[in-house]
């Protein structure tokens, strides 16, 4: 993330979220290998894992419908965390994060959206975001 767009945080539109665990399309591609990005389904997030063997596994979530079968396979409930886009941490399925509404998918840790964007908003802002959370309320999101 650019310094411009950790700036622009604050003015996002945001909302509390938790992600559900969803079954992946998965793709063992050989080292070396040709292959053509068209070939990937569209998605707001990709996974690039490299192998030992030099082979890259990659991931997509998968909500159903038509997909490459000679590339990839369906793996159930694989799909089981986000990653923070600030700090790279884990978030896993239905744990509380935070997400943009609209435009650029961002998800930030919770630990990231405080500090990002509610520490940079007005004082009142973060007296409500401190009483939403011991009333519980991002918790029930
Ligand atoms: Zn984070």
């Amino acid at each position: 993330m650019t310094n411009d767009e950790l700036e622009r945080l604050p003015t996002l539109t945001w909302m509390p979220s938790r992600i559900p665990v969803l079954d992946a399309l998965v793709a063992s591609i050989p080292k070396g290998a040709e292959f053509s990005k068209d070939r990937i389904p569209s998605s707001y997030e990709q996974r690039w894992y490299p192998q030992e063997d030099g082979s890259v596994r990659l991931m997509v979530p998968y909500r159903g419908g038509e997909f490459d079968n000679e590339l990839f396979h369906i793996e159930r409930s694989a799909w089981n965390h986000t990653t923070c886009d600030l700090c790279v941490a884990h978030i896993a399925a239905m744990t509380l994060c935070f997400v943009t509404e609209r435009n650029k998918y961002i998800a930030l840790c919770s630990s990231c959206y405080w500090k990002h964007v509610v520490k940079r908003q007005s004082f009142l802002a973060q007296i409500v975001w401190r009483a939403k959370r011991l009333v519980g309320i991002h918790a029930a999101a």
